[in-house]
């Protein structure tokens, strides 16, 4: 009996009240496998009395219906967090030292642009930050494809001063990334579990200096990662990144939903891929429309921008260069600066 086939049943286990699993939700800390006994010990943030033992019930239906298993000896450490519980989102009221202001991008599901857009707001914020000496930055959480590291033509790894990690710089954004810490081949499996430490340690352990605005590149929908962040940092508001096509905005409600639920406030919904323009300054719909406007509508919150589809953009990404800074006075870069204007602006009231 190998401990992967204990941690694949685990892996079917569903924290209380969520879709995701307790392996990926990164609660499960040691496994073990001797004389037919299976001792699995997992530590849970929360002041909801029920969850402990709810879980302990589940891990234990779950492993009893393995054939080599003959008993089972869950341990469930409760780990009173006076910043947050798992079940309630509590504000956190103490930021990150040195950042003002954290805005987090989000998306229903992959594939959107979510990250394109996150660090082409970032670097839109950095040009509109910089005459007044402010500085921006950009935290890639989303560990499952932390892409932001190549779209910024950044690679190695962070210094490390004392307990501290330094952010790394590329034109003038201070970055942090999982990308730069894990290794590319790291298989996705084992990169669940680390989204909740992730998000903690970057906000806890990386010395940002002064940044006026941080954005925050979430992994793709679920709401595990929504919620670790509202738990763990007190945010200024999010952006939903979705696609025209009305059959995404069910999809991109679901990204918000858990960002509504913790009362962060969505500052707006930015539609990507919107149309393709022609040389003559007509519009392909590619992929669709209206899908921004009703997400707005349903969210409501303003639709803060269209961003065509723009090879432009592509290339830009996977040069290192994003076309807010390669191609600065293009429409693109318009559209991104105007959105990163509403938002400070906003910031500012
Ligand atoms: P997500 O973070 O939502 O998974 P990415 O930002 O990684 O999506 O984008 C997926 C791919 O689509 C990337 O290759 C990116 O360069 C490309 N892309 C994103 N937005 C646009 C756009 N508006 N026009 C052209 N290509 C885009």
């Amino acid at each position: 009996m190998s401990l992967e086939k204990i941690k694949t049943a685990l892996s079917t286990v569903k924290y209380p009240g969520f879709s995701r699993d307790i392996v990926s939700f990164g609660i499960v800390r040691n496994v073990e496998f001797e004389n037919g006994t299976a001792k699995v010990s997992v530590a849970v943030t929360t002041s909801d009395a029920a969850i402990p033992p709810a879980i302990r019930d589940a891990i234990e239906e779950k492993l009893k219906a393995l054939p080599e298993v003959s008993d089972v000896d869950v341990s469930v450490v409760v780990t009173a967090n006076k910043k947050a519980s798992t079940q309630q989102a509590s504000a956190p009221t103490e930021g990150i030292p040195g950042v003002k202001h954290v805005i987090a991008v989000a998306s229903g599901k992959g594939g959107v642009g979510k990250s394109t857009f996150a660090v082409n707001l970032a670097c839109a914020f950095a040009e509109l930050l910089r005459p007044e000496g402010k500085h921006a930055g950009i935290m890639d959480c989303d560990i499952y494809g932390p892409s932001v590291p190549l779209m910024l033509g950044l690679s190695g790894r962070p210094y490390v001063e004392g307990d501290s990690l330094l952010p790394m710089e590329g034109h003038g954004l201070k970055v942090m990334s999982m990308g730069f810490l894990v290794d590319e081949d790291t298989p996705v499996v084992w990169r669940g579990p680390m989204v909740m430490k992730t998000i903690q340690q970057f906000s806890q352990n990386v010395k940002w200096g002064d940044v006026e605005v941080l954005v925050v590149d979430l992994p793709p929908g679920t709401g595990d990662a929504h919620l670790s962040l509202v738990q763990t940092i007190p945010l200024s508001g999010a952006v939903l990144v979705t696609t025209p096509q009305i059959a995404a905005t069910t999809v991109a409600r679901r990204g918000a939903r858990m960002l509504e639920k913790t009362n962060v406030s969505i500052l707006g919904v930015a539609e990507n891929m919107s149309y393709l323009e022609g040389p003559d300054g007509s519009r392909v719909n590619i992929f669709g429309e209206g899908g921004g406007e009703q997400t707005a509508k349903d969210l409501k919150a303003p639709l803060l921008g269209q961003i065509p589809l723009d090879q432009a953009i592509r290339e830009g990404g996977d040069q290192g260069k994003p076309i807010v800074l390669g191609q600065p006075d293009g429409k693109t870069a318009e559209v991104f600066k105007s959105i990163a204007q509403n938002i400070l602006t906003r910031l500012s009231n």
